[in-house]
C-alpha cells in the first residue's frame, strides 16, 4: 500500500501531530542521504581527531554503531555554509573579482606522506590577504569554551591541512582562520580565530594518519577482531558524537564503549 511520509495509525495527516511526522521523516531521509553523510573516505576535518580508534575504525571503512543521533545541528550547518558560499561568490560577483576562492577541492596528500589520497573542499580561501577560511557553526557553551580555553586542535590541524592543500596547488597561503558563527544567535556573535600558517602541524598531521595506518596493517583487526584493543583509544565526552560510539560494548568489532562517564551520564539521566 502507498504511504506518506508521517503516516501513522489514528494520527490525521493534516493534524499538527500528522505534520510535525510528515516534516521529520523527510528531513531525515534527506538528511540521511545527503552528500556528506554518505562521505565515506577520511577527510580533512577528521585526521586530527584525538581517537587513534576512531580513525582507525574510519580508515577501515567499518560500519557504524550508532545512526548518529539528531542530524539536526549538522543540517543547520550544511545550510549555513551554502549560504556563506553564495554570499561570497556574490561578493566576487559584485566586485567583478575573483577575490574568494569558494568551496574548491584541494589535494592535501598524494599519499607519500599518510599513506592516503588525501582531498577535501575548503570553505574559502582570500587570494587578498592569503587566508584559508573555514567555517563553523556552534552553539552557545562551545562558543564560550573556545574562546576562554582555545579551539579544538582537530580544527587547528584542519585549517593547516586546508593551507597545504593550497600551498600544494601553487598559492601561498599565510593565515588560517576559523570563522565561528552562533548557532542560535545573531551575526554580531561571529567570532573569528586566526593563526600563522604552519605547514609542519599539516604534515604531522598527516604522518600520524600514515602511523594508524601502519598499526592497522600489522594488526589486521579486519581478520583478528581481537586486535582492535591495541588500537589505542582517547575516550572523551566526544565519543557521543562517534559513529563508532556503542555504549557498554564488550566487543570493538561491533563497537567502542568509549567514555564510561559520558555513558554512565547519559544512561543516568
Ligand atoms: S567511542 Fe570514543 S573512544 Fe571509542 S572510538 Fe569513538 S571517540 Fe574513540
Amino acid at each position: 500500500m502507498f504511504t506518506q511520509p508521517g503516516d501513522a495509525p489514528g494520527i490525521e495527516p493534516d493534524s499538527s501531530e500528522g505534520i510535525r511526522r510528515m516534516l521529520t521523516e523527510i528531513i531525515l531521509d534527506a538528511s540521511t542521504n545527503a552528500p556528506r553523510s554518505r562521505q565515506r573516505r577520511i577527510g580533512p576535518s577528521e585526521v586530527g581527531d584525538p581517537c587513534p580508534r576512531r580513525l582507525a575504525y574510519k580508515l577501515m571503512d567499518w560500519p557504524a554503531a550508532n545512526d548518529g543521533g539528531d542530524p539536526w545541528p549538522s543540517i543547520v550547518g550544511t545550510a549555513t555554509h551554502d549560504w556563506l558560499a553564495n554570499a561570497l561568490e556574490r561578493h566576487n560577483r559584485q566586485t567583478g573579482t575573483k577575490r574568494f576562492l569558494v568551496e574548491e577541492r584541494v589535494h592535501v596528500d598524494d599519499s607519500s606522506v599518510s599513506g592516503y589520497r588525501l582531498s577535501g573542499s575548503c570553505d574559502a580561501y582570500d587570494t587578498a590577504t592569503h587566508t584559508v577560511i573555514d567555517h563553523k557553526v556552534v552553539g552557545d557553551s562551545v562558543m564560550r569554551k573556545y574562546k576562554t580555553e582555545g579551539v579544538r586542535e582537530q580544527y587547528r590541524i584542519q585549517a593547516n591541512l586546508y593551507g597545504l592543500g593550497w600551498e600544494n596547488a601553487g598559492y601561498t597561503p599565510q593565515t588560517v582562520a576559523l570563522a565561528f558563527y552562533p548557532r542560535g544567535g545573531m551575526l554580531g556573535g561571529l567570532w573569528v580565530w586566526t593563526d600563522v600558517y604552519d605547514r609542519t602541524v599539516a604534515l604531522d598531521a598527516l604522518k600520524r594518519l600514515g602511523t594508524i595506518r601502519d598499526a592497522l596493517i600489522a594488526l589486521d583487526p579486519e581478520a583478528r577482531p581481537q586486535m582492535w584493543e591495541h588500537l589505542p583509544a582517547q575516550p572523551s565526552s566526544a565519543c557521543r558524537f562517534c559513529p563508532f560510539w556503542k555504549p557498554g560494548s564488550a566487543d570493538l568489532a561491533v563497537g567502542c564503549p568509549g567514555d564510561l562517564t559520558t555513558h554512565q551520564a547519559t544512561t543516568a539521566a
